[in-house]
């Protein structure tokens, strides 16, 4: 028979095994071949084969093939734990982002326990097990199998009607879907990462479990590459870092609202005055609606029925109010105070949108997690014909804020899924307009067949920040739901009213997130023009404050941001102090400057420039400020010098 493996044809005997495939591929090493996608739905490498098959192996460097093997690997370690815990109860085992985690019930384990479970997790894998699929005749026979676990028991009631697995690898026999590894051997590293508790079924009302989080890899260098990685981004950790510098905090009082201090309102305000002037530059206008919105609001725009579990509501004077959870509905509303003529399409609207959306105490974190935050939103409306324009316009500013971080980026389309509402004829317009708008933006980007929302296509922009990690941020959204539910209209030339198209953007997604991963990125070592303190004057006795407030009075009529070190400390000490603080320039002024009327430059990464005029000096902040520079606009040319 003959079977297509990605865009090559091969001959193989009747009755061959996926396996088979890949072995005629040569596709045998740890990293390869760790599943199939047979005709686009994924199965374990012992799937038979039929004629005119078509074939993709994933291999580790694809988010499906890893899904694969840290799956696999989530077996290791409960067979592992029960070896040496016997009475723990496995529950669940998904894949994340990073590695894996396992729940487990009737297990209480600490650091000092992860040496010997490695130990064992180690001795399955040389075991070799090559994991096989069991196929259940029903329901009842799967429960009789898992009767003593009352934790699969509660899952296998809760599963549809349907095919029911498991998988079993040595004496180990999990409630499964799979795919699963051809065989352990593949894994050739593996370490627990950390434990910590997770309720069963995410519900604080059931009980709490022990979940030990872990990871694996084909190859021992890209565990110690992930370690090395893990320890620098715990260095980064922007909760540490948001302490540390005074941007940000979170209190008891308001989880997951986080409270912005002033320093940290220094870089928010720069952030939103680029949005804003990327935005007039590109002909939106702003608005801003109400965070707090009468119940009607939301049954009309669906949010009641499908986000009510994710909304703040309440009761106000007998009618029913809900916290706005997204922008969309109130640019609704503002859409519609008026009427709109074809004249005014494309018609770009802008909001940075504080909304509310509940997340589970548990699931918070910093930033990056949190109940209250800010959008830098926008809603375009558009003739058909303007979509691939406007989605071009939107690359534009894309390629504008991430290159102006030093961050890179790539985008994802995701396509029509299985239930969607709308025509063939709307879709295939959309799917055109933001696929063409993609291929002649030109970049690479990666297609999510049927992944879109059931309202319309989107792109979804992937950042990678200094640590090479990758984050979901902005998103592009056509939407064919919205317009229809608030009857949008546009008169056209002919004087008939038609449906505008609707496009969500947002760029940063969450601001407050995107703070977060600026801090990371940039390890709090801000570029001059988000930086929350620029500049530090330091005296080097009681005699130089005199000029040193003079200083500050001139730099803060250029309008910079700086303050005086004037304490008893040493110079050395007030400079490591500053240092700490990663703030950008550090001015010394001693007897030597307070003459030449001058200044003594050292940079946070103490590149010494010496001696230079205030007015020099401010001339190249204000360059380095304007063209939003990553580095240090003086160079680096003195590097190394430690002499005062
Ligand atoms: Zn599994
Ligand atoms: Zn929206």
């Amino acid at each position: 028979m003959k079977i297509q493996v990605d865009e090559e044809w091969i001959e193989l005997p009747e009755g061959s095994l996926a396996k088979d495939a890949a072995e005629k591929k040569k596709l045998t090493g740890p990293d390869q071949a760790l599943g199939v996608s047979i005709n686009g739905s994924l199965f374990d490498l012992a799937a038979p084969l039929k004629d005119g098959d078509k074939l993709h192996f994933l291999n580790f460097s694809e988010k499906q093939g890893k899904e694969v093997f840290w799956h696999t690997s989530a077996h290791v370690l409960a067979q592992a734990i029960l070896r040496v815990f016997p009475h723990a109860k496995p529950t669940i085992g998904p894949p994340i982002e990073q590695g894996f985690y396992y729940d487990f019930a009737n297990l209480t384990i600490s650091d000092a326990d992860f040496a010997k479970i490695e130990e064992e997790m180690q001795k399955i894998l040389d075991e070799n097990y090559k994991p096989s699929r069991h196929l259940f005749k029903d329901k009842k026979e799967a429960l009789s199998k898992f009767k003593n676990n009352p934790y699969k028991v509660e899952l296998i009631e809760g599963f549809e009607e349907g095919p029911i697995t498991a998988y079993e690898q040595g004496e180990f026999f999990d409630l499964c879907r799979g795919p699963h590894l051809p065989n352990l051997g593949k894994i050739k590293a593996i370490k627990i990462l950390k434990v910590s508790g997770a309720y069963w079924k995410g519900d604080s009302k059931r009980e709490m479990l022990t979940r030990i989080y872990a990871i694996s890899y084909p190859d021992r260098k890209m565990l110690k590459e992930f370690l090395q990685l893990l320890e620098e981004a715990k260095k980064r950790d922007h909760k540490l870092i948001g302490q540390h510098l005074d941007l940000f905090s979170i209190q008891e009082e308001a989880p997951g609202c986080p409270f912005i201090h002033p320093k940290g309102m220094i870089v928010w305000n720069r952030l939103v005055e680029f949005l804003r002037g990327l935005n007039r530059k590109a002909d939106y206008v702003e608005i801003k609606t109400p965070l707090l919105v009468g119940q009607q609001l939301w049954e009309r725009s669906g949010h009641w029925n499908y986000y009510r579990e994710n909304m703040y509501a309440f009761e106000i004077e007998d009618r029913a109010y809900a916290l706005k959870p997204m922008n969309c509905p109130g640019c609704m509303l503002f859409y519609k105070t008026r009427t709109h003529s074809y004249r005014e399409l494309p018609f770009r609207v802008s909001e940075i949108g504080h909304v509310h959306r509940h997340e589970l105490s548990g699931a918070l974190n910093g930033l990056f997690r949190v109940r209250s935050f800010h959008q830098d939103d926008a809603h375009l409306f558009m003739k058909p014909s303007d979509i691939k324009q406007e989605i071009l316009g939107i690359l534009g500013l894309v390629e504008e804020i991430y290159g102006t971080f030093g961050l890179e980026y790539r985008f994802e389309l995701s396509t029509r899924p299985k239930e969607s509402i709308g025509t063939d004829e709307d879709w295939e317009r959309a799917t055109l307009g933001l696929q063409g708008a993609l291929d002649e933006w030109g970049q690479p980007y990666q297609i999510n067949a049927g992944d879109g929302a059931f309202y319309g296509p989107k792109i979804d922009i992937h950042i990678r920040d200094a640590l090479g990690r990758s984050w979901q941020c902005g998103t592009i959204q056509l939407d064919m739901a919205l317009p229809e539910k608030f009857e949008l209209e546009y008169m056209d030339k002919d004087g008939m009213h038609h449906r505008p198209v609707m496009v969500h953007r947002a760029i940063f997604g969450s601001i407050e997130r995107f703070f977060g991963i600026l801090i990371e990125h940039f390890a709090g070592k801000f570029p001059l023009w988000i930086s929350p303190l620029p500049i530090r004057i330091i005296t080097v006795a009681d005699r130089h404050r005199e000029f040193a407030f003079h200083a500050l009075n001139e730099i803060a009529a250029r309008g910079f941001i700086a303050d005086v070190d004037d304490t008893a400390e040493s110079v050395g000490k007030k400079v490591r102090n500053a240092q700490l603080l990663q703030i950008n320039y550090m001015l010394t002024v001693g007897d030597k400057e307070v003459e030449n009327k001058t200044v003594s430059i050292r940079t946070r990464d103490n590149v010494v420039h010496g001696e230079m005029s205030l007015e020099v000096f401010l001339d190249a902040l204000e360059k380095e400020m304007r063209e939003k520079a990553l580095n240090s606009s003086l160079g680096n040319a003195h590097a190394g010098h430690h002499n005062q």
